[in-house]
């Protein structure tokens, strides 16, 4: 396959972001953070940030009518065409079919997953001391947002049946960089 179509699974707090910062520099292709696209539409106070705020701000997932079109704006532009690495979508089953159904429109190859397997206790731990400024980072909506991940997401690993490689999000930096690294490898 001449394609990097990576998609990085795992919960909240698992290190998706950060390691695909990393994959970003090793292979040059873009990140597609749902998460950051939303903040940015917070930030700028356009219409799709108004009605994600509140949405965020309780740990609930924004509507997949609204997020699907996104994705597939973005995945059309000429960037994404040797690759692209998924952070954050698809978080429901829908995501996951309407993914698979703009892959084959867009004429582009399988999609590799990445699931990244963090203990639960570590999660809680890591979020509430990153430090990273987010108002969704807080005990509260820390809680609903790993018990939407269980919900909804976690169904979406099931979609992709055997297919993943499995990543152990265990540690920080260095060691789970050379095992994502490997795990693209295999991928
Ligand atoms: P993240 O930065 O990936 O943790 O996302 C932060 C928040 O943005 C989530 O808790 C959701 O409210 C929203 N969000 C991000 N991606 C999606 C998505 N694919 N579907 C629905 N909501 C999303």
């Amino acid at each position: 396959m001449s394609e990097l179509n990576l998609n990085l699974m795992g919960p909240p707090g698992a290190g998706k972001g950060t390691q695909a910062q990393l994959l970003v520099e090793r292979f040059g292709i873009p990140q597609i953070s749902t998460g950051d696209i939303l903040r940015e539409a917070v930030a700028s106070g356009s219409p799709l940030g108004v009605q994600a705020k509140a949405i965020m701000d309780r740990g609930d997932l924004v509507p997949d009518e609204v997020m699907i079109p996104i994705v597939e704006e973005r995945l059309s532009r000429p960037d994404c065409q040797p690759g692209f690495i998924l952070d954050g979508f698809p978080r429901t089953r829908a995501q996951a079919e309407a993914l698979d159904r703009m892959l084959v429109r867009l004429g582009r190859e399988a999609l590799r997953v990445l699931a990244f397997e963090v203990p639960d206790a570590e999660l809680m731990k890591r979020i509430l001391s990153r430090g990273e400024g987010r108002t969704d980072d807080n005990e509260e909506t820390v809680t609903k947002r790993l018990d939407v991940y269980r919900s909804e997401t976690a169904p979406v690993l099931e979609h992709y049946g055997w297919g993943g490689v499995k990543v152990d999000g265990t540690g920080s930096g260095a060691p789970s960089a050379a095992r994502v690294l490997a795990a693209v490898e295999g991928s």
